[in-house]
């Protein structure tokens, strides 16, 4: 089964309606384009993470599930930007994205400091690479 393209329900940002898909409330008349737009924008990171694991490609990997926290940080966004980080060998970033909400709105410095290059050469080999057999 695969997933639709778009959620059959929505929730208005102003009022909080839900409601099927459209491009206003039909409670409050909010325009909800950029809404779409951003939930696009999610669902096209999302899936693009997933390939990027498929591809053994973890910093691509990361940077995508990041977008989906930047743009919606649901709890699935999260637990997806976590697996991605325990993956990583990244243990402690992964715990802590699992446990809670990411920051609001983070400085250039913290993005810094999560930034792919900081993480330990060996820790970029594929998982099943790094564990004993
Ligand atoms: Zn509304």
């Amino acid at each position: 089964m695969t997933r639709p393209e778009t959620p059959p329900k929505l929730r208005c940002p102003t009022c909080g309606a839900r409601q099927d898909w459209s491009d206003t409330c039909r409670r409050c008349r909010c325009d909800l384009r950029l809404v779409h737009r951003a939930l696009r924008a999610v669902d096209h990171h999302r899936r693009q993470c997933l390939e990027f694991l498929r591809e053994d490609r973890y910093d691509q990997a990361w940077q995508a599930a990041r977008q989906c926290c930047d743009l919606d940080d649901r709890e699935e966004n999260r637990q997806l930007l976590a697996l991605v980080e325990f993956i990583r060998g990244n243990f402690p970033a992964a715990v802590r994205v699992a446990r809670g909400p990411l920051e609001a709105s983070p400085t250039a410095k913290s993005r810094q400091a999560e930034s792919p290059e900081e993480i330990p050469r060996d820790s970029r080999q594929p998982l099943a690479a790094r564990w004993p057999r």
